[in-house]
């Protein structure tokens, strides 16, 4: 199994990148933001929960998000080659939670891609798109919020797995296409 992590900031375009490997490695995606925001979309309980969190820009509670996760895993066909994490983990205690369930099924974490893109880019990127898409989060404010937890709470991820020996750090500024050559070389390299 190809397991890969997306990791990066709120706007650093992991889901753009997520399509591209997607295509060429063939991976399942989760994106843990989309499972929610259809969650919210289709009004459910667990819609709401997460509603009063993403409108803030607070992440969701842990083991809310590592059930979501689990159930996530559970549904992935027998044929998987492997799969794709974007927006998961975010936290050191799902990191954690991560391995143990990849553990579960009998493989695990074969890298983490970080896409590493300065501050004023992420905001401007994430401006275009809630103008583009509608989007309900990217807004200045929300967007601000996010940054901070993402300095606070999720970039202490990035030491934990160079720790491990895990962490490809991929310049995530540039065309699309040229950052997804690098998570290419920076795959066949590991
Ligand atoms: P994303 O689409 O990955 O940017 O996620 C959008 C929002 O969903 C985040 O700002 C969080 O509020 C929430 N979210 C997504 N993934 C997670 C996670 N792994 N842990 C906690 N909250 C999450």
């Amino acid at each position: 199994m190809l397991n890969l992590v997306l990791f990066g900031a709120p706007g650093s375009g992991k889901g753009t990148q997520s399509e591209k490997i997607i295509d060429k490695y063939g991976l399942h995606h989760i994106s843990t933001g989309e499972v929610l925001r259809k969650q919210i979309k289709e009004g459910t309980e667990l819609g709401k929960i997460a509603d009063s969190y993403i409108s803030k820009g607070h992440l969701i509670p842990d083991d809310l998000m590592v059930d979501i996760l689990r159930q996530e895993l559970k549904g992935l066909p027998k044929e998987c080659k492997g799969v794709i994490f974007d927006g998961f983990p975010r936290t050191i205690p799902q990191a954690v939670e991560l391995e143990k369930l990849l553990a579960e099924t009998g493989s695990g974490l074969t890298g983490v891609i970080g896409l590493e893109v300065p501050e004023e880019e992420l905001v401007a990127r994430m401006l275009k798109r809630g103008a583009e898409t509608g989007r309900a989060d990217d807004n200045i404010d929300t967007i601000l919020n996010r940054l901070k937890v993402y300095h606070n709470q999720t970039e202490p991820l990035k030491e934990h797995y160079q720790d491990k020996g895990s962490y490809m750090q991929i310049n995530g500024l540039g065309d699309v296409d040229s950052i997804f050559s690098s998570i290419v070389k920076a795959l066949e390299e590991k």
